[in-house]
């Protein structure tokens, strides 16, 4: 990936279409002249001196190869920072000082074991690193306190270890990425069917370890209900939860370790549910009047078990950012402001909803859900904005490479909760975020959507653009803190998908109690006594 952004080098770039500078000039006083603002050059990213120990250096070269450790420049920048904006705003400056002192890289789980042995003798700090797309702080070393930091980079387990076509399960090793699985998949007519936007880079470890959800996880699709059995290995052991369908053998040891975010050890593989792969699949979009309308509407599909695999209902804000950035020929533009101008509405909101399956069984849920969604206000408007979404589905992120060039602001974070709850959370979090930006004399752009819908309530997926002022940083930890604790307070998950990190660390005993964070610290120094696994990470200080 390259060092600065998202993609490869030389590969894809998003270009801004004339509206969109149109917007971003009006909504938050963005001047289309302004000189880029590029990133500078790898070769002037300042970086600490390496401190390895020459006697951990020598222990790791011995258990992985010499090859396998790796302390040049490329490596420790590529492994400095995840890809959230402060990561991005911090690398593209010039500031590495987060990178680790060394790049590992085990081929195989017994190199894994050897090097947490390494680490841990010499007391040498681990992060594991999968496809490096955290947005919360979750890969940056933290050296503090230890003799050195590495990065283990676990791509090199890149081994499908089983497909087993008759209980429907993969087995495959943690540094996989999404299109290898697929791929792998795919030629045996099976789908994992788990497709976060990071799909092209992040890896099977990376998800279990952050609980991640993909786009298709009101049907199917969230990591954690995947997970059928798991390996970790740990500085003290190895946890090896069994792939098994279901049983009673009290607590749920996979439950320990989805969602460990590397601090307890190293997931080294996973027997996940995988599925036939989809014959047929149908995307439209929607209109409602209003955020409100759609809620409710998208409320009593699921909970009548009516739900697509793909829900997603933006705001009245999203809706008119999509019209404008998302929509490659403007036909998502021409049917909004028609569907507009037929009902002398000033605003709408755009729902997406997404079938996949047999074609009988696509027709057949398709029908029931429009019938909900037609009962509850929706207007469809046909397939071509569902197709136009679900061909630039991953785009996004190459677009924020462009927005940081003109020197924009530009975040996201998600919450969950209760139906019941659901608006006041809405409401809450973004004010926080406009009075927060607003208060440092940068009006904002807050937008938000509903996806991933559940019985009992669903998420919301905020992002949040400004014009960056003289403290980027500072800005942006503002709005964040702000936006946290108004979730807190308004009784929503600190994180739905994107995991707690460094950056939602501080909300842990909000989010758990003081007890809950007394259970992990016990598991933690039980498996991995010396403290060596990803400090500063998913447990406050
Ligand atoms: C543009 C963009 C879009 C995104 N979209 C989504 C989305 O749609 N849904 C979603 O859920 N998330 C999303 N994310 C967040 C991120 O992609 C997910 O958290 C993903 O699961 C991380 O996978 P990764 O392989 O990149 O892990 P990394 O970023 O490398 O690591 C994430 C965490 O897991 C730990 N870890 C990684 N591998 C292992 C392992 N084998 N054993 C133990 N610990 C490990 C790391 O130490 C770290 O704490 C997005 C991020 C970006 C930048």
């Amino acid at each position: 990936m390259r060092w600065w952004g998202w993609g490869e080098e030389d590969g894809h770039v998003a270009a801004m279409p004339d509206a969109a500078t149109a917007l971003l000039r009006d909504e938050i006083g963005v001047d289309p002249a302004a000189p880029r603002r590029h990133h500078i050059a790898l070769e002037d990213v300042v970086l600490p001196g390496p401190r390895l120990p020459a006697a951990a250096r020598e222990q790791l070269s011995a258990a992985l190869g010499a090859e396998h450790v790796r302390d040049d420049r490329e490596a420790r920048v590529a492994h400095a920072v995840g890809r959230s904006y402060p990561d991005l705003v911090r690398l593209r400056s010039g500031d590495g000082s987060s990178a680790p002192d060394a790049v590992v890289t085990p081929g195989s789980a017994d190199q894994v074991r050897a090097g947490l042995a390494a680490c841990a003798d010499q007391r040498v700090a681990v992060v594991p690193f999968g496809g490096g797309t955290s947005v919360v702080g979750g890969v940056e070393p933290v050296s503090e306190g230890f003799a050195g930091v590495v990065s283990m980079d676990l791509r090199g387990l890149n081994r499908v270890i089983l497909i087993d076509r008759t209980s429907l399960t993969a087995t495959l090793e943690a540094g996989l990425s999404g299109p290898q699985i697929e791929q792998a998949l795919a030629a045996e007519g099976l789908t994992l069917g788990h497709f976060p936007q990071s799909f092209e880079y992040s890896t099977v470890g990376g998800w279990v370890a952050t609980r991640s959800a993909g786009v298709a996880s009101t049907g199917f699709g969230r990591i954690d209900e995947l997970v059928e059995g798991l390996r970790l290995i740990a500085p003290a052991g190895e946890v090896d939860a069994r792939a098994l369908p279901a049983s009673a053998a009290g607590p749920d040891l996979r439950e320990l370790v989805v969602g460990s975010e590397g601090v307890l050890g190293v997931i080294c593989d996973a027997t996940l549910r995988v599925r036939a792969a989809p014959r047929a699949k149908r995307y439209e979009g929607w209109w409602f009047g209003s955020f409100a309308e759609g809620r409710e509407a998208f409320r009593v599909m699921e909970q009548a078990d009516a739900s697509p695999d793909v829900a997603r209902l933006s705001d009245e804000d999203e809706t008119r950012f999509s019209l404008v950035f998302a929509s490659p020929g403007g036909a998502v533009e021409r049917l909004g402001r028609a569907y507009l101008r037929a009902r002398h509405r000033e605003s709408g909101c755009l729902a997406i909803v997404g079938f996949e399956g047999t074609a009988d069984d696509v027709e057949r849920r398709r029908v029931r859900a429009a019938a909900l969604l037609r009962a509850g206000g929706g207007i469809t408007l046909g397939r071509r904005p569902g197709e136009l979404w679900l061909g630039s589905r991953y785009a996004g992120p190459y677009l924020r490479d462009e927005l940081l060039d003109r020197a924009v602001l530009v975040d996201t974070l998600e919450t969950a909760t209760s139906w019941s709850d659901l608006d006041a959370l809405y409401r809450a979090t973004r004010d926080a975020l406009r009075s927060s930006l607003v208060g440092r004399g940068t009006p904002p752009f807050v937008m938000c959507h509903i996806s991933h819908l559940y019985r009992s309530g669903a998420s919301l997926y905020f992002t949040f653009m400004a014009r960056q002022d003289d403290d980027a940083l500072g800005q942006w930890r503002a709005a964040k803190a702000a936006a946290s604790e108004a979730i807190v307070a308004a009784g929503g998950t600190i994180t739905h998908h994107h995991a707690v990190g460094r950056d939602h660390a501080p909300w842990m005993r909000a989010e758990v109690g003081e007890m809950g964070l007394e259970l992990i610290r016990a598991a933690k120094q039980r498996l991995d006594p010396a403290g060596i696994m990803n400090p500063g990470k998913l447990l406050p200080a």
